[in-house]
């Protein structure tokens, strides 16, 4: 099953490169799949899921939550702040937060909703104009911005360019990460995570290396 292999291939990298056996976590991305192929990975085992848009994951989670226990999900796409209300609800960890108007958000309804998910500031690595995330130059600023906040940053998320060696922002965002004191590392995703593995990553969010092609219908 793919899943098991996956899951296999973590560990593997892990002991080649010294990592602290188990020491990389393993975010199903199920974005699009069918509710079918998810209910297959939840029947093994797994727990921990990725959903890039906050509507689909209301549609989907409140029912698969009621059939399996312990599920965490974590936001990856891009959040708009009309939907942050949603996704603090919904979600245990945001990993795309990168603007001062979504942490000023974030901060304002944390004293009404309570505790607010786990956070990742998106770092855009690459600098690509179309992509989400702060530039690595103005990350640090941001980190700091954050935590003046109260937000409970965690750790810092990227999306490597298409066309470029993945290792190299791998590793940038290692290096931003460690000079703000940060231990999470979210990165790699179904073609390079276990490059990522050797630079360093926390968690991998991997879709369709578990579940296949994704479906658009
Ligand atoms: C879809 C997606 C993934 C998973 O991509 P695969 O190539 O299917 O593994 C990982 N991270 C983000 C942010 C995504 O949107």
């Amino acid at each position: 099953m793919a899943l098991a292999d996956i899951v296999e291939r973590i560990h593997a990298e892990e002991a080649r490169t010294g990592r602290e056996p188990g020491s990389t976590r393993l975010i199903a991305v199920s974005k699009v799949q069918p509710v079918g192929r998810v209910e297959a990975v939840l029947q093994e085992g797994h727990r921990l899921f990725g959903e890039n848009k906050v509507q689909e994951a209301a549609g989907k989670w409140p029912a698969l939550r009621q059939r399996f226990d312990g599920v965490k999900l974590h936001l990856i796409g891009p959040l708009q702040t009309n939907k942050v209300r949603q996704a603090m609800q919904l979600f245990d960890a945001i990993e795309t937060l990168d603007r001062p108007k979504l942490a000023r958000t974030l901060a304002r309804l944390m004293g009404e909703l309570g505790p607010c998910p786990k956070l990742y500031v998106q770092v855009n690595t690459g600098q690509e104009p179309q992509k989400a995330g702060v530039m690595p130059g103005d990350a640090d600023g941001f980190i700091a911005e954050c935590r003046e906040l109260g937000l409970p940053v965690v750790g810092l998320m990227c999306i490597p360019p298409l066309d470029e060696e993945p290792s190299l922002h791998f590793a940038l965002l290692a290096k931003i990460a460690a000079r703000n004191g940060l231990a999470g590392l979210s990165m790699g995703m179904s073609g390079d995570f276990e490059r990522a593995i050797a630079q360093g990553a926390t968690s991998v969010r991997v879709g369709s290396a578990i579940f296949g092609e994704r479906v658009y219908g």
